[in-house]
Parts: structure tokens; sequence; C-alpha cells
């Protein structure tokens, strides 16, 4: 039996977390975390019975007492609650399902705790890789990636341990505006952002993938899970999203997982790892494909990558700035408060304007955030 907790269960990867522990009998739920859907959150706790829940909001963790006083199950709130959730003594895995740096905190006491991590929450790689993967190696930890493309890297590495990548291959699909203009993209609404042509995601994501921020900060993620160089690490576009990453050797060989756009396989791989387990679900089928297409990223365009290779190259807290100017600039987005080409414009500005800490401790990362938070807020 492995005991799974999740932070940010009631989300798109949580949820689909949740289905494969249904299809099998040998995970068992036990802690579970979300941030204001207290509905969801009941329901699932009525359904797993976890020893313990948090939800962000005190006075939503106060109902959910109330609603769930004839089960043994201890309720927490706040960033204390999440930590508990994450660093749950009797969990063996943590599904880190949260989305953006909130996830920092509770992933690295996490590891302290010695759980094993699933990994989607790519916002604490990308802003704390430095200290993460250090950390995981003390703790004698395994950072498993769940986000479908370092997955699919990670997939192509098994066995190939001894052997030296000369490149990485990630794939994007270009998202619901492939092959726009500028022009074409200066009015597009929140609901045309939404609109992802092959997967179906939170909405943060969503829009990092109409950007190709998410691309960045993939690029970022995978320099931290594989330890390769940013000019080792190339994107190119495969709309179908059905080749989910390659790794080339030096060699020459290049492997490649495929698979439908179906995020369950990446998150059971992470929770059995190495085993493989059967999964329902659509299979490719070669015949009916009118070939495969691989393209070049629009990189004039579609600026998200641009500012990752030069948030790499300048290191240190640049990241952090990249990621945290990103998550502002998305949420000003979907509440309509900026044009979808000005999330670009603010990441660009925040990023000119920071004062580089070449080695950010973790106080730092935090302060930085809240700082890019505090400066953004005031100016729109
Ligand atoms: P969603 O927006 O669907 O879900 C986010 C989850 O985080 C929800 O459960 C939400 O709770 C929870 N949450 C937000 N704030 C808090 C908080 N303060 N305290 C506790 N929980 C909180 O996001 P996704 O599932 O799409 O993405 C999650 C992460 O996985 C992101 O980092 C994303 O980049 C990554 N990822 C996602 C993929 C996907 O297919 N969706 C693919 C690869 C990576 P609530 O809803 O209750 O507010």
């Amino acid at each position: 039996m492995k005991n799974i907790s999740i932070i940010g269960s009631t989300g798109s990867i949580g949820t689909q977390s949740l289905d494969i522990v249904r299809a099998n009998k040998d995970l068992k739920v036990v802690a579970l975390a979300a941030g204001s859907n207290d509905k969801l959150l009941l329901k699932q706790a009525m359904e797993f019975k976890p020893d313990i829940i948090g939800i962000w909001d005190e006075d939503k963790a106060s109902e959910l007492r109330t609603a769930l006083s004839e089960f043994d199950i201890r309720i927490v709130s706040g960033m204390d609650g999440l930590i508990e959730v994450a660093s749950y003594v009797k969990a063996d895995i943590v599904i880190t399902a949260i989305v953006g740096m909130i996830g920092i905190r509770p992933t690295v006491e996490a590891i302290k705790a010695g759980k094993d991590i699933a990994l989607a929450n790519k916002e604490t790689l990308v802003t704390a890789g430095h200290i993460i993967m250090p950390l995981a190696k003390e703790y004698n930890v395994k950072i498993l990636p769940v986000d479908s493309e370092h997955s699919a890297i990670f997939q192509c590495l098994h066995g190939e341990e001894d052997n030296k990548i000369s490149r990485l291959l990630i794939t994007a699909s270009g998202g619901p505006f492939r092959g726009k203009t500028r022009e074409e993209l200066a009015d597009v609404t929140v609901e045309d952002a939404l609109k992802h042509p092959n997967w179906s995601m939170g909405h943060k994501i969503t829009i990092d993938s109409a950007t190709m921020v998410n691309k960045g900060l993939e690029v970022i993620e995978a320099r931290w899970l594989f330890d390769v160089k940013p000019s080792d690490i190339e994107v190119v576009v495969q709309p179908q999203s059905i080749i989910h990453s390659m790794v080339e050797f030096e060699d020459g060989a290049v492997k490649a997982q495929l698979g439908t756009p179906d995020m369950k396989l990446p998150i059971q791989y992470a929770l059995y790892y190495p085993e493989r387990r059967y999964l329902a679900g659509d299979r490719l089928d070669f015949t009916k494909m009118n070939g495969i297409v691989i393209d070049k990223p629009d990189k004039d365009v579609f600026k998200g990558l641009e500012f990752a290779y030069n948030a790499l190259e300048k290191g240190g807290s640049m990241p952090t700035v990249f990621n945290a100017a990103n998550e502002e600039a998305v949420a000003l987005f979907l509440n309509r408060k900026i044009k979808f080409l000005e999330i670009y414009d603010i990441i660009e500005k925040c990023m000119e304007e920071h004062k580089l800490i070449p080695n950010p401790t973790l106080e730092d990362i935090l302060n930085i955030q809240k700082e890019i938070n505090e400066c953004i807020k005031s100016k729109y």
C-alpha cells in the first residue's frame, strides 16, 4: 500500500490523481489540501477518508470541521496547514498539484520530512531549483516529474543513467494562438486564450501555454531536473501533442515517448515508478494519423521562451522574477485588467528593473515574489 498526500487536490492534476487512486487498490489517500473549493474538498474527504485535510481559509476550515464532525479527520488551514498536509507522517509520496510559488514551502518541508515528490508544481523548481535538487539529494528523496514533457524525458532516460545526453527536445503544442501575428494577438479575449487545442488544464497553465511562458518554465524545470546546460535544451512545436518530448544521445540516437494527451499517464508513472501499470483510455492509432508534424516555435511573437533563456543565462534570482511577474500578469489578464500582450510587457519590465541576487535563499525568493506582487498591484 502506498500512502499519498496531495496538495491542490481540487484542481486539474489533483482530481486526475484521485482518479488514479480510484482505479488502484494499493494506493491510499492520507492527506489532502485545497485552496478555496471547500465543496469539492468536502466530497473528497467523505469519499477517501484521509487522516488530515487542509484548506487555505480558516473560516472554511471551521465550516468543514462542522460538516465532517462524524469523521475522524483533522482539519487544518493556512500555510501551516498546507505544510502539515505535505509533511504528514504517514504519507510516502506527495503530489504537488498546487499552482504557483505558494508550493515552494510545503515542497521543501515535505522533502525534509523524507517524502518522495511527484512534482507537478513547476513554479517551485523554476524559482528554487538550486535549493530543491540538493535538498532532495541530502534527504535521499526522489523528485518524480508529473509534467508530461519531463515525464517523457524521464521515461526516455530510464536505463540510460550512464549515457551522455547531447540534447533534450521539449515539445510544445503551440497553444491556441499558434501561427498568429502580434497584431492578431492584440485583442484576444480571456475566453480565446483558455481554448487550448489538446489539453484541459487549470486556468493559469492554460494562459501560460497561450503565451508560451509555460514552455519557458519547462525549459528551466528541465535544467534542474536533468542537470543539463540551457544550450542543450531545445523547444520544438508538435501541435498534435503526441510526442511528449525527446532525448538525443551522443551517438545521435533519439528516444521519444509518445501517447495520447492524457495527464493520467505521467501522474501514474510518477506514483509507480519504475513500474508500469494498466491505464484505461484511448490508444494511439498510427494508421489514422496524417503524419507527425514538427515545427519551429515563433520566438518573436511568443516571447515566453526568450524570457526563460534570458532568465537562465542571468541565473540567480532572475528565474524567480520571470515566474513571479508572470503569475501576477496572468492573474491580471484573467481578471480582465490587462490585455494579452501586456503579460509580456510586465514580465520584461520586471526582469529589466531587477537587481540580481546571485544565489538567492528561500527567504530572498519569497521576498522577491512579495515585492513583485506589490509593485505590479500598485500599477494596475
Ligand atoms: P488548477 O488551477 O486546476 O488547480 C490548482 C490547485 O491548487 C487547486 O486544487 C487549488 O485549490 C489549489 N490551490 C491554489 N491556491 C491554494 C492555496 N493557497 N492553498 C492550497 N491549495 C491551493 O491547476 P492545475 O492542476 O492545472 O496545475 C497545478 C500545477 O501543475 C501547476 O503548477 C501547473 O503548472 C502544473 N501542471 C499542470 C498540468 C495540467 O495538465 N493541469 C500539466 C503539467 C503541469 P482550489 O481549486 O480549491 O482553490
